[in-house]
């Protein structure tokens, strides 16, 4: 199995030990789970697509990718150009982000419409997210939304996180009516409950699953933080309960290694019910450590998928 994910790897300078020092890291949302899908299936081929500059920045980013195990064939270079850029702020113990993407390379991801299509031949599963389309341009949009539907009428599947940022978006009424294009080129649709209910006015989650089966998905996780998942997968519907924790320290990346999980499990072809445990459990342990990408013993997550079963 070959998963592409496709979107924006940020640069992150998060505070270190000392202070007014700073740690240089990389993360981003699709990437995030790009990242954990390689930690958790070593064997799997995870391919990143996106744009980044020419400079010693960019260059370290191409090397984090390398180090990561995820490969960057995809990746463009921008000539004179660079990389977005956030920096963590701790007051109190209180994290806020700070952002510089305005310019980033990665907007430009989707200039190529032949080396996106050549890319999504090359692959079995594609995963992009709200955010992936909320950094490009109308046009750009447009290519990377028509190579989904051309991808997806020739067997590929298609998982799609709808993250909604309205600050990445000109306004609420843009934001929404993308996300839902972006429903309607994807089988699998991995939404939050709480930014769903804010900007869709969902009443439950399961009015949540309803909106991205009738946009045509046919694979529907819904996270809801400690709260339970609910899904729908075909004709079958049902809620599985979060495993209780004790000691959440961090809840940044939750959602994108929650993704991997499922991802993880549909490329085996578990059962949904065991690729839920899967990112449950994945997402457990990611949100009882510190920042976007927590270190993971992949040993741990292997008892949870059941390889070479039917979907349930
Ligand atoms: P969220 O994106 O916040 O809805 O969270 C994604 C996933 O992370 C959830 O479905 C849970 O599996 C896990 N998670 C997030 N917050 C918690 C929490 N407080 N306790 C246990 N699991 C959590």
């Amino acid at each position: 199995m070959r998963v592409l994910a496709i979107g924006e790897c940020m640069a992150e300078l998060a505070p270190a030990a000392e202070p007014d020092d700073y740690h240089l890291g990389f993360a981003g949302d699709t990437f995030n789970t790009a990242w954990y899908l390689a930690r958790l299936r070593p064997d799997m081929d995870v391919s990143f697509f996106t744009a980044v500059g020419t400079d010693p920045l960019s260059y370290q980013m191409r090397e984090a990718f390398a180090t990561s195990g995820i490969d960057s064939s995809y990746v463009l270079s921008v000539p004179d150009s660079t990389v977005g850029l956030y920096m963590i702020s701790l007051e109190n113990g209180e994290r806020s982000f700070s952002y510089w993407r305005g310019q980033s390379a990665a907007r430009q991801l989707a200039t190529n419409p032949q080396l996106l299509a050549r890319a999504m031949t090359e692959v079995d599963l594609i995963y992009f997210s709200g955010i992936t389309l909320a950094i490009l341009d109308v046009t750009s949009r447009e290519i990377l939304l028509d190579a989904l539907r051309v991808a997806r009428a020739s067997g590929k599947v298609i998982a799609f996180d709808p993250n909604l940022r309205p600050r990445l978006w000109s306004g609420t009424s843009e934001m929404t009516a993308t996300i839902m294009q972006g429903a309607t080129v994807s089988d699998i649709a991995l939404p939050s409950y709480e930014d769903e209910a804010e900007w869709f006015g969902d009443d439950d989650p399961i009015a949540t699953v309803d909106r991205y089966a009738s946009a045509g998905a046919t694979t529907i996780v819904v996270k809801n933080g400690a709260d339970a998942v609910h899904f729908r997968h075909g004709d079958m519907s049902g809620v599985m309960p979060v495993p209780p924790l004790n000691h959440v320290i961090d809840t940044t990346a939750a959602g994108d290694s929650f993704n991997a999980g499922i991802l993880a499990g549909i490329a085996e072809n578990a059962p949904l019910n065991d690729s839920i445990t899967l990112a449950c459990r994945l997402a457990g342990a990611v949100v009882q450590g510190k920042g976007a990408l927590v270190p993971i013993d992949p040993t741990l997550f292997d008892a949870v998928s059941v390889k070479g079963n039917e979907n349930a």
